[in-house]
């Protein structure tokens, strides 16, 4: 287990280091992923260190599709690009914890089963949920909110479209089609495991997203924002939703339950 730790730290810090230099982590953000990969790592090697590795490579290559129009959504949400630990472990906590546990336990049988569905739900979740922030304002007609299913401005929290809704399958599908290709004889189940618990968990992201999400609104700039202090450097006022439930909450509970999705599936 010390053998496969160290590798997990030496692949993590590789790759954390690159997205670090590129600015898409911050160091604290850098730090929390290779607890992240390396805990992975532990758990379950090199394949479900794969899984984890799709969500990485896509999720920053998305990044880079239609930069013009998402910089524009991110000024007014104030979305940052650079992600610090507490983003890190509101998608990728969960997942680790699933590792974490076939590392201690050495799970085997159904319990190992059941521990990977989690682990492929919860990673299916946060990769289905990157996915449909980065297409969905593609779109050219404005999402649909979940509450009233009215039409609301692109990147409002809790807003879906049909091609957010696809991205968000197809993004957990893809992690269950690499998790399951070292398993050939369950490929389609891990892909149909990957499709269902990342919708599913893209699903409560939505809701809690336009029912619980503090939603914040910058007087000085006239602009909605998520967070309390927006962008420009003023404070904003908090305008509906929780004030205490922010993205990262929303993430990690959606997380969560698509993980619990999972394992059920793969028990
Ligand atoms: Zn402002």
């Amino acid at each position: 287990m010390l053998g496969r730790l160290a590798v997990g730290i030496l692949l993590s810090a590789l790759i954390a280091g690159y997205a670090r230099r590129r600015g898409s982590l911050s160091g604290s953000g850098a730090v929390a992923s290779v607890v992240v990969g390396a805990t992975i790592y532990s758990g379950g090697g090199l394949r479900w260190f794969s899984a984890l590795f799709v969500f990485f490579v896509t999720s920053t290559l998305l990044g880079r599709v239609g930069r013009g129009r998402k910089e524009a959504l991110r000024r007014e949400y104030s979305k940052g690009d650079t992600r610090d630990a507490w983003q890190v472990l509101a998608n990728g906590g969960v997942a680790s914890l699933c590792g974490l546990a076939v590392a201690l336990l050495g799970a085997g049988g159904s319990a190992e089963a059941c521990l990977a569905g989690g682990f492929v739900g919860a990673l299916a979740t946060a990769t289905g949920d990157t996915w449909a922030t980065e297409i969905g304002p593609l779109s050219r007609r404005s999402p649909r909110s979940l509450v009233g299913l009215r039409r609301v401005p692109a990147g409002t929290s809790g807003a879906v479209s049909g091609l957010g809704l696809v991205a968000t399958a197809a993004g957990g599908g893809l992690v269950g089609l690499v998790f399951g290709l070292w398993e050939p004889s369950r490929l389609l189940v891990w892909v149909a495991i990957g499709g269902l618990s990342g919708a599913a968990g893209a699903l409560v992201d939505s809701l809690l997203g336009a029912r619980l999400q503090a939603r914040f609104f910058c007087d000085r700039c006239a602009r909605r924002c998520e967070g309390a202090v927006h962008h420009c450097g003023a404070t904003a006022r908090h305008c509906g939703g929780l004030r205490w439930f922010g993205n990262d909450t929303v993430n990690l509970i959606a997380t969560i339950s698509g993980a619990l999705v999972g394992a059920f599936l793969g028990r």
